[in-house]
């Protein structure tokens, strides 16, 4: 049952691969109007009965190619990446940019191109609208006269939020701060000696089992920090814990970080931090995970 899964997933990739090329072919085809010499009656006639696609992502690539003139590296990734993922960024290209993010398109998933570009363009969303139907109209009516007063339906939902989050066991108290950056600063190691001797101390040979620091964050160290994502302005939970110091270049747990998974993928990506040289490996295995997963289109 698994290889019948794993089967499907590879040839799902297969098909998504073929379909970015016959994507990108589109534009040059209808602008030298091949359709019309091989009598079709334009090109979403065309693309349909030959390749299958639909008159939505045709209409799509035609626009995105055309606002991507002069512009060679999102060009590219429309074959590699798909019409989607670099269509979250074609509204932020320039000539002078548009080599990097056509890197940010490669390494990144969707959902952490959405949330650059929507922090690029300055609309990040600071509060959420939530539509009930019928049966949850009813619930919450009910919780809400139980909880009485006259609470507005906004602060009668604080409090049923409030009452699950404790009842869950998470930390339901006052939001602890983020880390204490400043002395925790002074513990990096600073000089590139300094940084060598840490490596060095790390990378010693585990003979004595006090000296081995692995990859795991202790419970005690994971407890410390906050359950919401450290980025500014960013309100879901933290889902990775990330190394400031990365991990395999500095092996220690000093600088940990809270994140949510997108704003991890900031981190990695020389968005939110500097890009490191450990971020590259980071990339390449993000890359050999996602040959196994479902690629998306
Ligand atoms: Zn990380
Ligand atoms: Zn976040």
């Amino acid at each position: 049952m698994k290889n019948l899964h794993k089967e499907f997933i590879r040839l799902g990739r297969e098909r998504n691969q073929i379909t970015y090329k016959l994507l990108a072919l589109l534009p040059k085809i209808n602008n030298l109007k091949i359709y019309e010499q091989e009598g079709y009656a334009n090109i979403y006639d065309y693309a349909a009965k030959i390749a299958g696609l639909g008159s939505g992502v045709v209409t799509k690539v035609l626009k995105i190619k055309e606002k991507l003139q002069d512009m060679p590296h999102l060009q590219k990734a429309i074959e590699t990446q798909g019409i989607n993922k670099v269509g979250i960024v074609a509204g932020l290209a320039t000539k002078e940019n548009e080599r990097a993010l056509a890197e940010k398109v490669e390494h990144m998933s969707k959902p952490a191109l959405q949330e650059y570009s929507k922090e690029v363009r300055g609309k990040i969303t600071t509060s959420w609208q939530v539509e009930l139907d019928g049966q949850m109209m009813f619930m919450f009516l009910k919780l809400k006269k139980k909880l009485g007063k006259n609470l507005s339906n906004k602060e009668c939902l604080r409090k049923i939020l409030e009452k699950m989050q404790k009842k869950s066991g998470s930390q339901g108290g006052p939001r602890r701060p983020p880390l204490r950056r400043g002395r925790q600063a002074q513990k990096r190691p600073q000089t590139a000696d300094e940084k060598l001797k840490a490596q060095r101390q790390a990378e010693k040979p585990a003979k004595i089992p006090e000296e081995k620091i692995t990859r795991y964050i202790h419970v005690h160290l994971k407890r410390k920090l906050s359950d919401h994502c450290s980025h500014p302005g960013c309100h879901r939970p933290t889902e990775i814990i990330h190394h400031t110091d990365r991990f395999s270049q500095y092996h220690n747990h000093e600088n940990l970080k809270p994140l949510c998974k997108q704003h991890h993928e900031f981190a990695h990506n020389g968005i939110s931090e500097p890009i490191h040289l450990a971020d590259h490996k980071y990339r390449e295995y993000r890359q050999k995970a996602l040959q196994h997963s479902y690629s998306e289109i």
